[in-house]
């Protein structure tokens, strides 16, 4: 995990996980091994305070989903500043939310495959632009079995038969969609408002309420030319979170590209 450091533009603090070494010895050396960032009292604290996490495995993480991260810090005696330095860029990263919202169990999960893994921190990039690298196999793959993608193609209304069931998809065009199985995969916030009135005391639904979706802003900036003094790397960071690819996948000599994705941020913290 490299993390930029706000009051030292240019310069990173990481978190290796060797791979020779087996889980917890990993983490705890990760963590040890820090540099730039955190002080020894504050590394030892910390690891100190994961070692349960580490040891625990799967049941112990689950059995933290209903503590925030703050909260969970708080509890294993690691200092503010830890939770300041790294788990605000954490939460973000995850989930592009604050660490006084996000679930432990989300950030235990992320964290022990680091440590669990031997190549859980390693990071993969498409060799190319999402809709061409990413959708267009799915597409193909589709298609090959004998599917059909309709883009543009927006759902209206879920109309029901007098059972509850699913009678047809209304598109934005009037076409309607009948089919033996309907999954709905819209983003949250929209599929609730796509949800019939008949379902919304079905408790299954009812559940949908406490899902918010949380806004976000994606920018992606290209560069004419290589980022010297950077990394091909995720970068942890508490305002942004910044995907670098120094290499242009066309262009592999000459160009670079920075994509940066930029969270919803409380300039605040
Ligand atoms: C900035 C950012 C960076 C991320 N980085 C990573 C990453 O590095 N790695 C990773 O694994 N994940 C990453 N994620 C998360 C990942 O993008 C999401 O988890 C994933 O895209 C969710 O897929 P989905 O199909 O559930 O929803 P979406 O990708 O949101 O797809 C929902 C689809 O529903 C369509 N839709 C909306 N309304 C209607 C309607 N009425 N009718 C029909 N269709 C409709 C939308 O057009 C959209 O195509 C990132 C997310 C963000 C925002």
């Amino acid at each position: 995990m490299i993390f930029a450091m706000p009051n030292k533009p240019g310069e990173f603090s990481r978190f290796d996980f060797p791979e020779t070494l087996p889980a917890p010895i990993k983490g705890i050396w990760a963590i040890l091994r820090n540099n730039e960032m955190l002080t020894w009292p504050e590394k030892v604290k910390f690891a100190i305070g994961l070692l349960p996490a580490m040891v625990g495995g799967q049941p112990y993480v689950e059995a933290q989903d209903g503590l925030t991260v703050s909260e969970w810090m708080k509890k294993q005696g690691v200092p503010d500043r830890v939770n300041d330095e790294v788990f605000i860029a954490m939460s973000k990263a995850l989930n592009f939310i604050n660490p006084d919202e996000l679930s432990m169990q989300c950030i235990l999960i992320a964290l022990n495959r680091f440590v669990q893994e031997k190549h859980g921190s390693k990071m993969a990039f498409l060799d190319g632009n999402p809709p061409e690298r990413l959708c267009m196999p799915i597409v193909d793959h589709i298609r090959s079995r004998g599917g059909e993608v309709r883009l543009n193609s927006r759902i209206k209304k879920i109309e029901l038969n007098p059972d509850g069931t699913v009678k047809h998809f209304a598109l934005s065009d009037g076409t309607q969609i009948t089919g033996d199985a309907y999954v709905c995969a819209t983003p949250v916030d929209i599929f609730k408002l796509l949800v019939p009135q008949e379902w919304s005391e079905i408790t299954y639904f009812k559940k949908l309420e406490k899902l918010v979706g949380v806004p976000v802003i994606n920018v992606h900036i290209w560069f004419d030319r290589k980022l010297n003094n950077t990394y091909d790397h995720l970068l942890f960071s508490r305002y942004l979170s910044f995907k670098c690819l120094c290499r242009h996948v066309s262009n592999p000599f000459n160009a670079g590209v920075g994509l940066c994705s930029c969270r919803r941020m409380d300039w605040s913290k």
